[in-house]
């Protein structure tokens, strides 16, 4: 049995995911949109990733990023040590590519804002 805050909605039920053989139940949730959070957590929790990464020649020492679509969340520590290790120089626009397929997941990391050259 596994208990989650649903963060779906404002009204935060509370879950309880019980898997029975494989049949995956869930009780507490309002609407079904809770059950399937309930389910997504427990088979295959994503998370968007936002973040900051260094960047030279900037108005701003850093640059806000966002990954393109969720990432598998065991892969989030992966994705945060490869964006750690950049080193951009600006300009950057918002919307431009960062980074294309993070970690061989299918998602890209993309120019949260627009930076101009010192
Ligand atoms: S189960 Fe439904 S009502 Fe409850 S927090 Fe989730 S989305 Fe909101």
């Amino acid at each position: 049995m596994k208990e989650y805050i649903c963060i779906v909605c404002p009204l935060s039920c509370d879950l309880t995911l019980t898997d029975t053989a494989g049949e995956l139940s869930v009780a507490g949730n309002t609407c079904k949109r809770g059950e399937t959070y309930a389910k997504n957590e427990y088979t295959n929790p994503v998370r968007m990733l936002t973040t900051t990464v260094a960047i030279k020649n900037s108005t701003h020492p850093l640059l806000p990023v966002i990954s393109s679509a969720a990432l598998p969340k065991n892969q989030l520590r992966k994705c945060l040590d490869i964006l750690y290790k950049l080193k951009l120089t600006a300009p950057v626009k918002e919307g431009d590519l960062i980074v294309a397929n993070i970690a061989d997941t299918g998602v890209d990391i993309i120019s949260a804002k627009t930076v101009s050259v010192l």
